[in-house]
């Protein structure tokens, strides 16, 4: 490489991903073949539009590549093009979230998420948030007994708000969600349901979750997260809506058009080709495998860890994140975050439901598996990285080398 500078830091940077234990839940290791269609000759090519309806000239490619990867899509989720079409145009996230809106709910109208501190993402209408700017945020959290959803309170603020759109799917819920308690209340109010499965696509795709596909009217998701793709994201829209149907709205041209033109210019052609790379892989019968292991993984996680005298948010976890409320023995959230990343082990404070403490340093951190999954940990492993975080922040003992001795028996 001709330049040093970021020679050294790349060198760096797949050193300290070597030898920490990664623990964010938004996290994981993608494969050598989507690192390397990433950076491949896509990156110079412009291609505005769609297939087939570009902007540019030279596209018979970039058309062929974005049909194989819409289609991979669908396959990863066992759908039917007659049902369901997809945008895999979205540069991330955020904007697939805004995109949605977008096509769906004219401006200033009112759609309903979690709230930030409760576990929603910032893009469900958070104030700070375009959609909480530029919609009526609708906001509801969880029961404050059980941590979990309260599906009779959401049917009431429902009745009650009136909400043109009802988002489900989180950043930090660590239990199951019932999609089709969601429909109902969507249908009681005439509200698209919108399912951001960002953090448990792959759960999904892997047959470790349950399935929104069978009761929304768009699914949002990145492909970074348990999907194990490129950074980026995709919008499924079911061409089925009875909703659409009611508002008189082609779902699918809608939001498309909200993407493109509404919200981007080209699309990152290169982070399409890796998308469509691990989607193939996301439809093979290992990612089966390898999603059931994030979830066994998080419950012998949780276990341990509730086993050694720390409490779980709802009581621990089917998913691949756990919340753990570390001010339930007096530590603070970055307090226990910084003292574990100086012991090589890598999470992220988090607020808890109802959190007295403030969100710059809540009460809890939250941890998850998909990375660690991916080295090939099991659950033997996670008892083991259970010890390592208790004995840091119950004792403050320096684990260094225990972290360092677990990373190099697992390979990036
Ligand atoms: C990660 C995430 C997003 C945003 O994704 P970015 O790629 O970071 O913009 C949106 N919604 C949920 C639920 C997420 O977990």
């Amino acid at each position: 490489m001709k330049d040093p500078a970021i020679e050294k830091l790349l060198k760096k940077e797949a050193e300290r991903q070597k030898y920490s234990l990664d623990l964010i839940p938004s996290e994981n290791i993608v494969s050598k073949e989507v690192l390397r269609v990433l950076g491949s000759e896509f990156t110079n090519k412009y291609a505005e539009g769609y297939p087939r309806a570009r902007y540019y000239g030279g596209n018979e490619y970039a058309d062929e590549l974005e049909e194989l990867c819409r289609a991979r899509a669908l396959a990863a989720f066992r759908l039917s093009p007659a049902k369901w079409h997809v945008n895999v145009q979205p540069y991330s996230g955020s904007p697939a979230n805004l995109a949605v809106y977008l096509g769906l709910v004219p401006p200033g109208e009112k759609i309903m998420g979690m709230q930030l501190a409760m576990g929603g993402h910032l893009t469900h209408g958070h104030t700070v948030s375009a959609t909480g700017k530029f919609w009526t945020a609708v906001r509801y959290g969880v029961d404050k007994k059980t941590e979990l959803l309260d599906y009779a309170a959401l049917m009431k603020l429902a009745r009650r708000e009136k909400p043109r759109l009802i988002v489900a799917g989180y950043t930090a819920y660590p239990r199951m969600i019932d999609f089709r308690k969601f429909r109902r209340i969507a249908d009681a109010v005439h509200a698209y349901l919108m399912v951001d499965m960002s953090h448990f696509a792959g759960l999904v795709a892997g047959g470790a979750y349950p399935t929104p596909f069978d009761y929304a009217d768009i699914v949002t998701t990145t492909t970074h997260k348990t999907l194990r793709g490129p950074r980026g994201a995709m919008i499924f829209m079911n061409r089925a809506s009875k909703i659409a149907k009611r508002n008189g709205v082609d779902i699918a041209k809608a939001v498309d058009r909200a993407v493109f033109p509404g919200l981007q210019g080209g699309p990152h052609l290169n982070q399409i080709a890796a998308a469509a790379v691990a989607l193939r892989e996301d439809a093979a019968p290992a990612f089966r495998a390898y999603a059931r292991q994030i979830v066994r993984n998080a419950k012998a996680l949780s276990a341990e860890l509730a086993r050694l005298g720390w409490r779980l948010v709802a009581g621990g976890s089917d998913t691949h994140l756990i919340l753990m409320d570390v001010a339930s023995q007096g530590l603070s959230g970055k307090e226990a975050s910084v003292r574990l990343e100086k012991n090589g082990i890598i999470a992220n404070m988090n607020t808890i439901p109802y959190d007295p403490r403030p969100p710059m340093d809540p009460s809890g951190i939250r941890l998850g598996t998909p990375a660690l999954t991916t080295r090939g940990m099991k659950e033997k492993e996670m008892k083991e990285v259970a010890r390592l975080i208790d004995a840091v922040l119950r004792e403050n003992r320096d684990v260094r080398k225990d972290v360092r001795k677990l990373c190099a028996r697992f390979k990036v």
